[in-house]
Parts: structure tokens; sequence; C-alpha cells
């Protein structure tokens, strides 16, 4: 029997595990922010942001935004039905309300008509979540941004290395975060990010990061205000450093598995792979396969299929306003209720071999079979 096919795993070289041994070694003391600052400027450099803060995760990185962006108590953020919890919860945390838009069928990012519908005299802020690596609509919601003055908050978690008319996903609105969860294209086993080019915002992020002590105060164990302890640690930011310098060849790969699938599924317009509109480029965090409803399959049937190869296809998020965690929302959205049903997640680790490939291919081709 042939060995199993995990879902994702990180991409590990020397080059990590040299950084991360010479940071455990050496960095403490007056060099215990050495790989941090260079991992913050790797970061920086890449995006084309002015500012880059570290973080222990994305989570933590979206709480302190939504915080500096006067993100409060009774207060409304719109993001899209299909997300990872991670999105929703920090908005709980501040004391405002995630308001849940239906999603668009082939990006699976939320639909920009749906999030002009859902604006209430509440609402503070649209979170733009990358879903996949797919792009959201930023033509249609910078202009939403716009005419209602509501910024546009990015949680590009899964898109680095998209990019939307030139500029790097995460890079567009008031602040964007990322992951290095080890899931992710990037890891530094956990942490993430904060990116803007408001200097408002990065202070305050970097204020709240690290206990509410303001960077540069004099007065040593001086608090400013009540914040937080989502800062990264040297061992993690030297993993990053690592992943930082392989940037361009991580996310090739990831496109290149992605291409691949593709390529290979090119005969059946009965199912859809992650889209690529025009002027974007898709970072391809997680290939993923949307079939047809009219095919005689669901859910059930469709995992079956991969974990009887011994192959690890995730299931896609769960439309969050039908978790019951966020209680007084009654949305009602079709298209990420039906998507749920009907698509999977693909393995798409960088050292994945075309063989390995070939096989999650030939489960899709016998399910469009049956
Ligand atoms: C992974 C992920 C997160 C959470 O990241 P952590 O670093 O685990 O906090 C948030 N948002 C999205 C879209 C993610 O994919």
């Amino acid at each position: 029997m042939s060995v199993s096919i995990p879902y994702s795993l990180p991409s590990i070289t020397d080059l990590e595990q040299q950084y991360a041994a010479d940071a455990a070694q050496f960095g403490w003391g007056a060099r215990c922010y050495e790989y941090i600052d260079r991992f913050e400027e790797l970061f920086a450099r890449y995006s084309g942001a002015e500012h880059a803060i570290a973080t222990s995760s994305c989570t933590g990185a979206i709480h302190m935004g939504l915080v500096s962006a006067g993100v409060g108590k009774g207060d409304e953020v719109i993001l899209g039905d299909t997300n990872w919890v991670a999105s929703a919860a920090p908005i709980t945390y501040v004391g405002a309300k995630p308001v849940f838009v239906d999603i668009d069928e082939s990006s699976f990012c939320l639909d920009p008509r749906r999030v002009e519908a859902a604006i209430t005299a509440r609402t503070k802020a649209i979170m733009a979540v990358h879903l996949y690596g797919n792009l959201c609509d930023m033509d249609a919601l910078q202009d939403i941004s716009e005419r209602y003055g509501i910024p546009i908050i990015e949680d590009a978690a899964e898109a680095i290395g998209s990019s939307f008319k030139g500029s790097i996903a995460g890079s567009i609105g008031l602040f964007g975060t990322f992951s290095f969860h080890g899931t992710k294209t990037v890891t530094c086993g956990e942490g993430g990010m904060l990116i803007t080019n408001d200097s408002r915002i990065a202070s305050s992020v970097r204020t709240l990061n690290n206990h509410g002590r303001a960077s540069g105060a004099h007065r040593a164990f001086w608090p400013e205000t009540i914040g937080y302890k989502y800062k990264m640690s040297n061992i993690q930011a030297a993993i990053g450093c690592a992943q930082m310098e392989r940037i361009d060849d991580l996310v090739s790969r990831k496109r290149e598995i992605l291409a691949y699938y593709k390529a290979a599924l090119i005969e059946y317009p009965q199912i859809k792979l992650n889209p690529e509109p025009e002027h974007t480029v898709n970072g391809a965090w997680m290939p993923t396969v949307v079939f047809d409803k009219e095919l005689p399959l669901n859910l059930e049937k469709i995992i079956d299929a991969f974990h009887q190869q011994k192959i690890d296809a995730r299931v896609v998020f769960w439309p969050l306003s039908t978790t019951g965690l966020f209680t007084d929302t009654k949305a009602e959205n079709k298209i990420a209720a039906i998507t749920q049903k009907r698509a999977i997640n693909l393995p798409s680790y960088h050292d994945m071999t075309n063989s390995e490939q070939d096989r999650v291919v030939d489960v899709i081709r016998t399910l469009l079979a049956s």
C-alpha cells in the first residue's frame, strides 16, 4: 500500500536550521532582538510596506490592528462568511461584532455587493481576507471604502506571494496581517506580522505589542497604556529570516504545484481550481477544487475517496455564521453554504513529488467518473 500524503508541511532547509541554532546559541542579552529586527526589515522590503511588526501570531496582529484602528464596543466589522475563526475572533476581543456576508463563488472571498448592502452607521471596517491565496476584488472594495469612508483591513495570512495590480496582498488596506503557522507558505513554527504605511497605526501596534511600553521610552518598565504581549521570539524570527531569504522559491513552488493540478485536470469543466484574474498573481497557498453542484457527489463521498487513498484532503472553512459562536448574526449566505459542501483543499507542500500529485489527480478523476 502506498504511503500517506499529508496536506501540508513546511519547507525547512539547512539555512533555517543554521539560523535557529545560531539564535539559540548566541541570540541572547544584547543580541536578543537581532533576528527580529532583521525579519521585520526583510518583510517590509518584500511587501513594500513602510512598517512591519513581528508578532507571536496573526490573530494577535489582527487584535492589535483593530484596537489601533479604533474599532471597539458596539462597532461592526464586515467579512466573508467562509473564513477561519481566527479572522473573526479578534473582532469580538475588542467588543465589536463580525457581520458575515456571502462570498464570491470563484474566489471564496467576500462579495463586494453584499458588503455594500451590509453597511450600517456602526460599520467601522471591512476585513478583506484573501482566502487560499485568492484575492478579494480590491477595486470594488476600495470604491466602497472611499464612498463610505470606511477603511479596508486585510488578513493576508493565506496570501503571501499574491498581488493585486502590482501591490502585494496585505499592503493595500489600512493594515495587513500575516501568519507563519506551520501550515503557511512561510513559517516560523508560530508567528505573525502586521504591515502598514500608517505611522500612527505602526506606533500604536508597537506599543501594544510590548505590554503598552512605548518604543524608545527612556523610563524603564513604564507602561503608557494597558497593552498586550504578542511579541515574536528571536528564535522564531531566525527561522523567519531564512524563509524570507527563500521567499521567491517558496512562492514559486506553491504556484507550480497549483499549475500542475490545473494542467492535469484541464479537461474537466465540471470542476474549478483557484482563479487568477487579470492583473493579479495568486500565491497559491492552498489548491482548492470546487465540484459543480450538478455532480452526484457529496462531501462525505469526496473525503472518503481521498482517505481511502491515504490522502489528507481537507474540507474548506465552515460558514462562521453557522457555528453558533457569533449568536446575533442571522446570516443566510447560500454560496458560502453550498461551497462548503462542494469543495476540498488538496495537499500542496513544497517537497511534494509529481507522482504524489498524480495520486491526488487520480482520485478526482475517479470521482468525476462515478
Ligand atoms: C492561519 C490564519 C490565521 C491565524 O493565524 P495564527 O498565526 O494561527 O494566529 C488568521 N487568518 C487566516 C486567514 C489564516 O489562514
